[in-house]
């Protein structure tokens, strides 16, 4: 089995880590108000999908329903 040659030094290690990130995916702008949403779901914030209001949050004025 090869073995390295040298041990990788904390800095190489750390300059290697260095972009080493997470990241959001999958995420959106509304189409209807522009707030940064995940795609292929019901808007949080005005509670459009697909150009249509389904949650009837405008009616309501309160905070969104959190049902998916
Ligand atoms: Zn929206």
């Amino acid at each position: 089995m090869a073995v390295p040659f040298r041990r990788t030094s904390k800095t190489a290690k750390r300059l290697r880590r260095g972009h080493f990130k997470l990241h959001v995916t999958g995420m959106v702008a509304c189409p209807h108000c522009g707030a940064l949403i995940q795609a292929h779901h019901v808007c949080p914030e005005c509670g459009y999908y697909n150009g249509k209001d389904v949650l009837h949050l405008s009616k309501e004025k309160g905070e969104p329903a959190k049902k998916k």
